[in-house]
């Protein structure tokens, strides 16, 4: 097989690191401590179940403290070990930067298959791990903030935040140690979607760019453009979502587990994700070709794809054979680093992961502020809003000796409540961050793609973070 060619999940995020640094002004020992991972916990916890001691390997690593707290997700999955949470932390590290999400990088993993578990056995584990990590301080309003990530989501965000309250009787923002908790439970309006949204913004804003969209062969909007997407899960669903229904592009193509579904005139993502909840998978669903390997289908000719679930799934293996014009990584390390030259080589413009999934964060960061400052967003603010634009329009009508009409009232006179506030804040981080990395590609002859352009943004902040300490 040709992954076996392949450097680890850590050193491919080294490598593009590396590559992106050796165009940057920095000591070589400035360099190795913005790269390294500072710690790793490891821990090995026993949770008695269904009548006998089940031993369970969890992580949390810790990338960068040049800003605190530390920032990232925890993660389920079989799939962990400590090369991942080591390469996620980094990344985690780079994103936030680049985002300007003031936190430093963490990531957090248990080796579980979260489906071979009851829910309250999984309350279970999850409380018992928080409780270890806390134990260290690696769960803390001011020093380390999960959040969710793969085969993780609210419910655990909830078990963990009630975890800490219990162990911190006293804390008084014991709410803000964990991010991505139910709307009634300290969470924020906007989360669940929040990483899904950011991809939308991230392509709508690509699409604002006439020399992007030519760098990726293409034209015109994101109406009718073909996307296959690869999970569907929170990620890939949401983003599926708002471009169908906002954007007017056409999900060709989705890849989950069990397989892939095709239909070239576009899938329904609403009935899809019904028939996914009713059945397990995308297999049998109307309407659409099944193709049992799905992985073949990420070769399917498009105009952009969306990979959403794991790293690495872009490979040497099946780089040569990708047709499509743009990726936007809504995972993390979807593409792996020897993939990345190929497919540049190939003229494929990718929109990287440390941008292109930041939705997530930075809307976590959101929710640290809201639990922190003890008020939901808009709540000061909304009524005299909407009071002020009242007043204005009377006097226009009065004026004009005209009535304005009842659509437009009632648009112009909601004041923004904390959902509203959340998609702006989300959305112009997101247009900010694009413009920042899209400046230096284009401006620097030695700058290759947009993710070393991210690198170099992000890298620049974390040095200038270094500096600013006299190291
Ligand atoms: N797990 C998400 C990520 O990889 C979110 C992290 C967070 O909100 O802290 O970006």
């Amino acid at each position: 097989m040709a992954r076996v060619q392949e450097p680890s999940f850590r050193k491919s995020v080294d490598m593009m690191f590396e590559k992106a640094v050796s165009l940057m002004d920095l000591s070589p020992g400035l360099r190795e401590k913005i790269r390294v991972c500072n710690s790793t916990y490891t821990v090995r916890f026993g949770v008695k179940l269904r009548g006998d001691i089940h031993t369970f390997t969890g992580y949390r690593s810790v990338h960068s403290e040049h800003k605190e707290p530390v920032k990232g997700g925890i993660r389920f999955a079989t799939s962990v070990n400590q090369d991942e949470v080591e390469a996620l932390a980094a990344l985690m590290t780079y994103k936030c930067a680049l985002v300007e999400a003031p936190f430093g990088g963490s990531k957090g993993g248990l080796h579980i298959d979260p489906t071979q578990w009851e829910e309250d056995e999984m309350e279970r584990i999850t409380r018992r791990f928080a409780y270890e990590l806390m134990k260290r301080d690696l769960i803390h309003p001011s020093q380390n903030v999960p959040a969710p990530d793969m085969g993780t989501g609210e419910r655990e965000m909830a078990w963990i935040a009630d975890q800490f309250r219990r162990m911190n009787t006293t804390e008084l923002n014991s709410e803000a140690c964990v991010t991505g908790k139910p709307l009634n439970k300290g969470g924020i309006a906007g989360r669940v979607e929040a990483t899904g949204r950011g991809v939308q913004y991230g392509l709508q804003e690509f699409f604002r760019h006439p020399d992007d969209i030519k760098a990726a062969n293409m034209s015109g909007t994101l109406d009718g453009k073909r996307v296959v997407v690869q999970g569907f899960g929170n990620v890939g669903y949401h983003a599926a979502k708002f471009l169908a229904e906002e954007d007017g592009a056409l999900i060709t193509a989705v890849i989950e587990r069990d397989g892939a579904v095709i239909n070239d005139k576009g899938i329904d993502v609403e009935e899809l994700v019904a028939h996914m909840r009713a059945t397990g998978g995308v297999k049998n669903f109307p309407g659409c070709e099944y193709v049992e390997n799905g992985s073949a289908v990420l070769e399917k000719d498009c105009d952009i794809l969306i990979p959403a679930a794991m790293e690495g799934v872009i490979n040497l293996s099946n780089a040569e054979r990708i047709s499509t014009r743009l990726i936007i990584e809504a995972a993390n390390g979807p593409v792996t680093a020897g993939a990345d030259d190929v497919l540049r080589e190939a003229g494929v413009v990718i929109i990287p992961d440390m941008y292109a999934n930041a939705g997530g964060v930075t809307v976590s960061y959101f929710e640290w502020v809201k639990n922190l400052s003890h008020i939901r967003f808009g709540r000061m603010q909304r009524r005299q809003q909407e009071g002020s634009n009242i007043l204005l329009v009377k006097e226009m009508e009065r004026l004009v000796g005209k009535p304005v009409s009842e659509e437009f009232k009632a648009k112009f006179f909601q004041g923004a409540g904390e959902l509203e506030l959340v998609r702006s804040g989300l959305e112009d981080t997101m247009r900010t961050s694009y413009q920042s990395m899209q400046s230096v590609w284009h401006s620097r002859n030695d700058v290759d793609s947009l993710r070393t352009a991210a690198y170099l943004v992000s890298l620049d902040r974390i040095a200038g973070s270094y500096k600013a300490l006299g190291l």
